[in-house]
């Protein structure tokens, strides 16, 4: 738009500040109110508090307890995962806390991570010990030193060793690979007391750890689909943009074998992530000693990165553990190579397994930190504690009755029996809402500013005429419940 010299000077005359006399003593202060307030970044541990996510305790520090509304968004979580593991050929897997400190020789950890592992001693020698007679004979203390092996246990740090007995625990054929096995199980370490903080830096956490146990043909195959798998889970999560691949290669001196094997997984890795079609850098020497490793660092709101999923490759635990599987042409199949020679084809002989690592969230106390931070504390609907509230417009009988019948709709209670069990074929159809209800004789007002302040996806409202139409309203919409309950039904369906 041209505007006349006129009107131009008309308008800068208003823009101009007019000059005013201001008192000096008030001038900081004025500047200062003038200021846009700056707003501290979202901090997850004030927002968990506020709300009542989790909580911490003085008898169990770094060890997070989730309250019911952390818990419903850390099950929501793990339940998406779960359905996910169908798809990507997972299977669930339930194994032991404590294992016995021979399989942490075994794994190698008792040499490497002792430190960082809680030992958990049982009771029966002390009682052993209560039952001796003061003797000091060699019989006894060797009779000690063998209640103190069969006693000393460590409390586990990561899930892979447990898998590796599950793989053990029987023979496999080529034609059974990969085998993939998940573990929500939870995971101890010992963080030192001053680091504690939070959801990110605890003593006890979930991961969602996963183990591919595979033929070394099939390592790349493997590495697309975990790099589909994160794509897919970080864009439901709305975290799709801010992550970028890092590639740790193989260190310079202290690794395990050899450097046709490194070259072989690396390329592997890499042709991997090409195919990605993300950007990836690549840490070079930063391996660590038992195989290369593919990182996933997250940015979070505020331009901190984070380190998330992480998919390793392992060359160690499989020797460590003797796993194989039987293949024809071993020593073909064991390069990841093929071969049409029928004379080699029909010998058939034990070939080491690749082990992958994988975790898509990582440690799900942390993922739910970054979450908590990302979206401000503004769940979306699929995750959100609290999805709904029922408010009742006044405290009649018929209102409030309609009110509690809605919510038995929307979370799929069917009615109870007559001797007040209900029927068996009522126990399945519940839908996994979040709903509640505030029947208090407050004013609809103050009651619809609470629901909205502390955070409710819907506010729903019941009066005496959606009692009597059998509708609820939801501002200015009315609605049939069942129609409610298909809407949210699908909102969470869509990750909304
Ligand atoms: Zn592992």
């Amino acid at each position: 738009m041209i505007r006349s010299r006129t009107s131009r000077l008309a308008a800068a005359a208003l823009s101009r500040p007019r000059r005013q006399w201001t008192c000096p003593a008030c001038l900081s202060k004025r500047q200062y109110s003038k200021q846009p307030e700056k707003r501290e970044p979202p901090d997850h541990r004030k927002l968990g508090h506020q709300q009542e996510l989790f909580m911490t305790s003085v008898y169990s520090p770094g060890s997070p307890i989730f309250l019911p509304n952390g818990a419903r968004i850390f099950n929501r979580l793990v339940d998406f995962l779960r359905k996910q593991y169908v798809r990507y050929g997972f299977q669930e897997v339930i194994t032991p806390t404590i294992y016995k400190k021979s399989l942490w020789a075994k794994s190698g950890h008792l040499e490497n991570y002792a430190e960082d592992m809680y030992a958990v001693t049982g009771n029966k020698r002390a009682s052993d010990l209560e039952g001796a007679t003061g003797c000091c004979g060699t019989d006894h203390a060797k009779d000690e030193a063998a209640a103190e092996e069969e006693d000393d246990y460590g409390l586990k740090p990561m899930n892979c060793p447990g898998h590796c007995l599950i793989f053990a625990s029987k023979l496999h054929s080529y034609r059974d690979l990969p085998v993939r096995y998940a573990d929500f199980s939870p995971l101890h370490r010992n963080e030192i007391s001053g680091a504690l903080s939070g959801l990110t830096r605890v003593r006890r956490f979930h991961q969602d750890d996963g183990h591919i146990f595979c033929r070394p043909s099939q390592v790349e195959g493997e590495i697309k689909k975990t790099l589909d798998f994160v794509k897919t889970v970080y864009s439901v999560l709305r975290l799709g943009v801010s992550y970028r691949l890092a590639l740790s290669t193989r260190p310079k001196d202290h690794y395990i074998g050899t450097e046709e094997e490194w070259a072989r997984a690396e390329d592997s890795l890499k042709r991997a992530l090409d195919a990605s079609g993300m950007e990836w850098t690549v840490n070079e020497g930063d391996g660590a000693f038992y195989g290369p490793k593919i990182d996933i660092v997250l940015k979070d709101s505020e331009g901190k990165e984070h380190q998330t999923a992480t998919i390793q490759l392992d060359f160690q635990l499989p020797k460590r553990f003797e796993l194989e599987y039987q293949a024809p042409a071993p020593e073909y199949e064991a390069r990841g190579e093929t071969t049409d020679d029928p004379e080699l084809l029909a010998h058939y002989g034990p070939v080491r397994p690749v082990m992958i690592h994988r975790a898509v969230l990582g440690s799900v106390e942390r993922l739910l930190a970054l979450l908590i931070e990302n979206y401000d504390g503004k769940w979306p609907f699929w995750l959100n504690p609290k999805q709904a509230i029922i408010l009742t417009v006044n405290t009649s009988d018929p209102v409030i009755e309609w009110a509690d019948e809605v919510r038995n709709i929307l979370l799929g209670n069917k009615k109870l029996e007559a001797d007040g069990l209900p029927a068996l074929e009522s126990l399945s159809g519940q839908t996994g809402l979040a709903v509640d209800m505030d029947t208090t004789a407050r004013s609809l007002g103050t009651k619809i500013r609470e629901a909205h302040a502390s955070g409710y996806g819907l506010v729903l409202v019941v009066g005496e005429q959606d009692a009597k139409n059998q509708q609820v309203s939801l501002g200015k919409e009315r609605l049939g419940p069942l129609e409610m309950r298909d809407r949210m039904l699908r909102m969470v369906d869509t990750f909304e």
